[in-house]
């Protein structure tokens, strides 16, 4: 399989080369070449099945000549050997058809463990067998940077500098990127919002000098590797509740597209999901995009679910390049448009986007009343992510199963779930001294130059 661009005008990569580029030259998102339907009696066959089996199925035909079958299999298995659960992404009952899928049981407590923990895995085998040292530079609203440290701390071929807004990430969050000790690993906070961190990484991507001479690789969710790991979830949760015989629907707490994005992906290969609902905070750019057909940007509003205070949301380009009937050149329009304050989507691609997404938002008020209802009806205490989630859903339940995405443990954001429902969410026990550990972080400007010389000057050459 081969993966192209969003916008048309950059090479066409393997699974491995688009892995470690990130974003492609002409600054769009590499996307495979085909997404192909799945043969019925193969995702009949996957209830029973455990997720690492489910894992290799969906990702064998994607990764095509880059990793041979058992090296993919030994991949896959030391990803997910560091989650606190059996099943990996346990399901329980919420109310009446409605479910739970939990994806907290990684190491640092928040969905995105799933992606980081196999890209590591990736990058770790790729790399020792070409030889090669990369640096990584993420930008992240909270839980991509502590997964991505997490995943990528102590290995000899890789550096890893995070970007992360100062003062805008939990203190769990920011706990979890500056108490590791690895020499590779660098915490930065930087002075602006995710967008800013998001912005300042576009550029070191665009600034082909700096590229080529650190090797930068990224890992955000513009990784498609990333998004593949997620497509797994979808496939397990959905076989468990009687799919592909009956259909299920989705909610999915929102703020980069990447997660959604991978539902999506899970449509295509022949999952018969009924509804995948967009749930976005007050910071509501998707919900309003849907509903107007304009993609207007405005400033991010810091909400109690910080990992989806996102006005761009980088992987929407993705499903765009579908919406426009895969025409790199059309999107690449568009994207210079964004990049002026907005644009009007065409009318042919907002019906494709209508077609494949339903959409809701829930305010501050609605997020921790979600909280405070849902530890009265069930005695569950969820995170304010899943809880825009779950208010969302909500607007949706019927006949189908819904099944929402719970995206974080709840003691990632201990104080917006005391504040809703008076409830201590202690961390588990491995983490359970985070608070004792000595932090180590820089403070940097919103500046592309200083970010260039300070990683210059920190990573091993
Ligand atoms: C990253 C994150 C989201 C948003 O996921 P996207 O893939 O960026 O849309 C939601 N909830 C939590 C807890 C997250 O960490």
């Amino acid at each position: 399989m081969r993966y192209v661009s969003t916008r048309g005008n950059a090479p066409k990569l393997s699974f491995e080369e688009a892995m470690l580029t990130g974003l492609a030259r002409d600054g769009g998102l590499y996307v495979p070449n085909v997404v192909a339907p799945r043969r019925q009696d193969e995702i009949e066959a996957l209830p029973g099945m455990s997720y690492e089996e489910v894992a290799y199925w969906v990702m064998r035909p994607f990764v095509g000549e880059s990793f041979s079958p058992e090296e993919l299999r030994a991949i896959i298995n030391r990803a997910y050997a560091g989650f606190a659960h059996a099943a990996r992404a346990p399901l329980v009952q919420l109310g009446p058809n409605h479910f739970l899928l939990e994806l907290f049981h990684g190491p640092t407590l928040a969905f995105k463990d799933f992606a980081m923990q196999l890209i590591g895995q990736l990058f770790q085998a790729a790399l020792a067998k070409r030889g090669e040292r990369i640096t990584i530079v993420g930008a992240t609203s909270g839980d991509t940077g502590s997964a991505a440290i997490e995943a990528f701390r102590g290995l000899d071929n890789v550096d890893v500098f995070i970007l992360y807004p100062h003062g805008r990430v939990s203190e769990v969050q920011r706990r979890q990127m500056t108490t590791p000790t690895e020499s590779n690993v660098h915490a930065l906070a930087i002075d602006g919002t995710f967008d800013d961190a998001q912005a300042r990484l576009k550029d070191m991507f665009n600034d082909f000098t700096f590229r080529d001479e650190v090797k930068l690789a990224g890992v955000n969710s513009i990784n498609w590797a990333r998004v593949l790991a997620q497509v797994v979830y979808y496939f397990t949760a959905a076989s468990s509740l009687g799919a592909p015989l009956r259909p299920v629907s989705f909610t999915v707490p929102t703020g980069n597209f990447g997660d959604i994005f991978a539902g999506y992906i899970a449509r295509q290969l022949g999952l018969p999901i009924e509804k995948l609902v967009i749930a976005t905070n007050q910071n509501d750019i998707l919900h309003r995009t849907l509903q107007t057909g304009a993609y207007t940007k405005s400033e991010v509003v810091p909400s109690i679910s910080p990992s989806m205070d996102i006005q761009v949301s980088s992987n929407f380009e993705r499903v765009l390049f579908d919406a426009y009937g895969r025409d790199g050149a059309a999107v690449a329009d568009q994207m210079d448009d964004l990049a002026r304050g907005g644009f009007t989507i065409s009318q042919g691609a907002i019906d494709y986007l209508r077609g494949h997404f339903a959409s809701g938002s829930a305010s501050e008020a609605e997020t921790l009343a979600t909280i405070r209802s849902i530890f009265e009806t069930t005695g569950e205490v969820i995170c304010p992510h899943t809880a825009v989630g779950v208010k969302v859903a909500s607007e949706h339940l019927g006949a189908t199963p819904m099944i929402t995405l719970a995206t974080a443990h709840p003691a990632k954001f201990p104080a917006a779930v005391k504040q809703a429902c008076g409830v201590d969410a202690p961390l588990p026990p491995h983490m359970a001294d985070l608070f004792d550990r000595p932090e180590r972080v820089t403070q940097v400007p919103n500046d592309l130059a200083a970010l260039e010389a300070l990683i210059r000057e920190r990573r091993r050459p």
